[in-house]
């Protein structure tokens, strides 16, 4: 998915949040959210269910308004659907079929990419017009380069880290002692932890992988992958799964655990964020939090601290394999805009010199070396990797490509429409006389702002 920073303050769809009262209607992706649009003016605006996974209604078509009366029929119909687009095999079945097929001879290791699943000998023929490839053991240990990522633009696009990336996040979780990680959206992780442990030059680690993609379940145990929707923190295994979570977070023998979760960028936050307060629910046993590392663009840092007011943004840039714009930023190469937001204390959290960052000891944490210190906002300011410059007259660092405007009396960009946001003429920003913007609505709505968070777009 391709989000850029937009604010949108005109386009208002909600999510309203379970309150534990009338349980919502499934669709294939477990419970649905509830979805309110507020229109400008009005008080309350009409709800209704959709799906909490796919943003495209083509993807996922349920839609239901809250106060719908469905029929009995309907609902067995749906019911029914639901069932038919559940994975074909149970999490055990699946554990037992990679258990047969790893113990097959070298040259009867198939792996079909039509279907996207390992071969057992019985089921060579039926897939026998499709294009299948040899699965050395080495690959069998990789499923995230066995397996097609998903380029579904709206819903499920998925972006794999760079080893760069990976071995940064695998190794500063080591340092700091975690011995168990909760993968949430990130099976490439999951994958190197397993390999880690093989080279046995380490203390081992554990995790537990958390995804909607269930092709990743051919690869592992009932214990390592649980079938979940991170938005609305359903497990499609129901209660024998979610225990496997439970289990997981029990910290025994002093194995301190971390939460590492990359969801789809055009990830609604504040279900996110709600999912994600359940699973340190689940966790807690004292006053401390369970530590998380939630991995998004910079953008929407002001979503986030909403949601989840504990997590600070560190400067380290996550890029990814297959995005070519997400990519680290070294002089020529567009810089990724994804953070890692986090409870770890950012002093804690080394990132690498040789890349780079800096130690910032008045900040009291790593910086992007871009990111000067300003000594009169006294922070380290720059959000998206820039070089920010201090505005005497707003008193804080923005943006180099601002300059400050007086009728807006703040800094924007030289080419913003400006008078916006104010009382008086849209053109000259005259309190004395008003005249109506002549830019249509969508125009001025693609326009970027950071004075406000960004609004996230519902489509369906
Ligand atoms: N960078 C990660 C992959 C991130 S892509 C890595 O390299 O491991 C986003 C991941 O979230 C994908 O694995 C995708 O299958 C998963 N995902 C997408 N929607 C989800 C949902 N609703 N619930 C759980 N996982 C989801
Ligand atoms: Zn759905
Ligand atoms: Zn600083
Ligand atoms: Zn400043
Ligand atoms: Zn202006």
């Amino acid at each position: 998915m391709d989000v850029t920073e937009e604010h949108d303050d005109s386009f208002g769809i909600e999510v309203v949040l379970p309150d534990g009262g009338k349980p919502a209607p499934c669709c294939p992706h477990g419970p649905t959210l509830l979805f309110e649009k507020v229109a400008k003016g009005s008080k309350e605006g009409r709800r209704f269910y959709a799906c909490s996974a796919c943003r495209d209604r083509k993807d996922c078509s349920f839609f239901q308004w809250e106060d719908d009366k469905v029929s009995e029929a309907r609902l067995l119909a749906r019911e029914a659907d639901n069932k038919s687009k559940q994975p074909p095999f149970t999490q055990q079945e699946y554990c037992n079929r990679f258990r047969k097929f790893a113990s097959l001879p070298l040259d009867e290791k198939k792996f079909c990419q039509d279907c996207q699943v390992l071969l057992l000998p019985a089921e060579l023929s039926a897939h026998s017009a499709h294009r299948s490839t040899a699965v050395s053991a080495a690959q069998l240990r990789r499923p995230s380069v066995l397996l097609r990522p998903l380029d579904n633009k709206k819903s499920n696009a998925q972006y794999l880290f760079t080893d760069r990336s990976a071995h940064f996040l695998l190794d500063t979780l080591a340092a700091l002692g975690y011995r168990k990680v909760l993968c949430v959206g990130t099976p490439r992780l999951q994958e190197l932890i397993k390999l880690r442990n093989l080279e046995q030059k380490h203390e081992p680690m554990k995790s537990l992988l958390l995804d909607i993609d269930f092709r990743y379940a051919q690869f592992y145990s009932q214990d390592e992958f649980c079938h979940y929707n991170m938005f609305n923190n359903h497990f499609f295994g129901g209660e024998a799964s979610s225990a496997v979570l439970k289990a997981f977070l029990r910290e025994s023998d002093g194995e301190k655990v971390v939460m590492v979760a990359d969801p789809p960028f055009g990830g609604l936050v504040k279900p996110l964020a709600h999912s994600f307060s359940l699973i340190a629910q689940t966790w807690k046993t004292s006053d401390v939090e369970l530590p998380v590392m939630w991995i998004f663009p910079y953008f929407f840092e002001p979503r986030i601290q909403e949601g989840l007011p504990s997590l600070t943004m560190l400067d380290y840039q996550v890029d990814y394999d297959n995005h070519a714009l997400y990519k680290h930023g070294k002089t020529g190469r567009k810089q990724s805009p994804v953070r890692l937001f986090t409870n770890i204390s950012p002093r804690d959290v080394v990132l690498p010199k040789e890349e780079g960052y800096r130690f910032c000891s008045v900040c009291d944490r790593y910086v992007w070396s871009l990111n000067k210190h300003c000594a009169k906002c006294n922070l380290c300011p720059s959000k998206d990797g820039r070089e920010w410059k201090h505005c005497s007259t707003c008193g804080k660092c923005v943006k180099p490509s601002w300059k400050h405007c007086q009728s807006c009396g703040r800094c924007a960009l030289p080419d913003h429409p400006c008078g916006e946001g104010k009382e008086g003429c849209f053109n000259c920003g005259s309190l004395k006389h008003k005249q109506k913007p002549r830019e249509s609505g969508a125009a001025r709505r693609g326009k970027k702002s950071t004075l406000c968070g960004p609004k996230q777009r519902v489509i369906l």
